[in-house]
C-alpha cells in the first residue's frame, strides 16, 4: 500500500519485447518508487503503430509480472488518449502557441539539423502539416537527482519541436507531459537517452501552467560493441527462466549490492532486499557494458 504521494512511473514502448536495458529502467523506476513508499505506474507508448510490434505489449507486462514488478492502478495506453491530445494542442492553438509547417526533412537537415522556424510567420492551415511549437519560452538546463545540473545546446531548446507529425501521428513529447500530468507523476525516472527532450518536456509543463515533477536519468546499457542496448540493435529479449539472475544484474548495474547470501534468492526476497536498500547514490553515472554486471 503507498504511503506517500511519490507516483512513478515505467512508460515502454511496445516496438519489441523488453531487453536488459529496458529492465534497468523499469527496476530503478520500481525501485525509487517503491523504496518511498510510493506508487508505480505503467504506461504503454503506443503512439507510433508503424513502429509497434503485434503482440509487444502484453509481453511486456507479462514480463513485468514475471519479474515481479506490479504495478499500481489501470494501465494506460496512449493510443486510447488521443482526443486528449487533441484537446491539450487546440488549447495551445487557441492561445497562438502553435503553428503548421509543411518543411521537409531535407530542408531541414539543409538547415544544420535543427528547425529554424521557417513556417512561423506563413500561416499555414491544412491537416496535411507537422504542427510545431512556438518555442518563445525555452528551457536550457534542468537539474537531475542523478547527473546534477544538465545544460542542453541552445539550438535545441530554442528549436519549434512538433507535436503532431505530418502523417497525423501526436508526437512523442507531447503525449508524455500529457499523461505524466494527468497521472500526477512526481518523479520521471528513465535512462539518459531521454535527456535532451528533458527541456522541451519542461517548457511545455511550463507553458500548459502544469506541475513540473523531478527528473532522475539512469545509465545506459551498452552491448559489447558500444553500442546501446535497444530494440533497433537486436537487444536480446530478457530471459523467463532465469528471472533472479538477471534481477541481480540489473541491481549490480544499478549499484546496488546485494549481499552473497542471497545469491540463490528468489525473486521477490531480492526485490524486498532492494526495495529496503536501495539508494541513488550508488547508481554509476554513465553507460556501462550490460555484460559487465557482476553475477551472482
Ligand atoms: N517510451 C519511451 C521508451 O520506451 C520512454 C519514454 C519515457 O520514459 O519518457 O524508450
Amino acid at each position: 500500500m503507498p504511503i506517500s504521494s511519490y507516483t512513478g512511473r515505467f512508460a515502454p514502448s511496445p516496438s519489441g519485447p523488453l531487453h536488459f536495458g529496458s529492465l534497468i529502467a523499469a527496476v530503478g523506476s520500481y525501485l525509487q518508487a517503491r523504496a518511498q513508499g510510493g506508487r508505480w505506474l505503467v504506461r504503454i507508448e503506443d503512439l507510433d503503430p508503424p513502429r509497434e510490434v503485434p503482440g509487444a505489449a502484453d509481453l511486456i507486462l507479462h514480463t513485468l509480472d514475471s519479474y515481479g514488478l506490479h504495478w499500481d492502478g489501470e494501465i494506460v495506453y496512449q493510443s486510447r488518449r488521443h482526443p486528449r491530445y487533441q484537446q491539450v494542442l487546440d488549447e495551445l492553438g487557441r492561445c497562438g502557441m502553435t503553428y503548421h509547417c509543411d518543411c521537409s526533412r531535407a530542408r531541414i537537415q539543409d538547415a544544420g539539423g535543427y528547425y529554424p522556424g521557417y513556417c512561423r510567420p506563413r500561416g499555414l492551415g491544412g491537416a496535411s502539416h507537422a504542427i510545431r511549437l512556438r518555442m518563445d519560452r525555452p528551457v536550457y538546463a534542468f537539474d537531475d537527482r542523478l547527473l546534477g545540473r544538465i545544460s542542453v545546446p541552445a539550438a535545441l531548446a530554442e528549436e519549434d519541436f512538433i507535436l503532431k507529425r505530418r502523417d497525423g501521428l501526436f508526437a512523442y513529447n507531447l503525449a508524455v507531459v500529457i499523461d505524466d500530468a494527468d497521472s500526477g507523476i512526481t518523479e520521471v525516472v528513465r535512462g539518459a537517452d531521454l535527456i535532451e527532450p528533458t527541456v522541451r518536456q519542461i517548457a511545455l509543463y511550463r507553458l500548459l501552467g502544469r506541475n513540473e515533477p523531478s527528473w532522475l536519468h539512469l545509465p545506459l546499457a551498452l552491448q559489447a560493441d558500444g553500442r546501446k542496448l535497444s530494440k533497433q540493435n537486436h537487444a536480446p529479449a530478457l530471459s523467463q527462466r532465469q528471472i533472479s539472475q538477471t534481477l541481480w544484474q540489473a541491481l549490480f548495474f544499478l549499484g546496488q549490492q546485494p549481499p552473497p547470501e542471497l545469491a540463490c534468492a528468489q525473486r521477490d526476497e531480492l526485490l524486498m532486499w532492494a526495495t529496503s536498500h536501495w539508494t541513488t547514490q550508488h547508481i554509476p553515472l554513465h553507460a556501462q557494458m550490460a555484460a559487465s554486471a557482476n553475477q551472482p
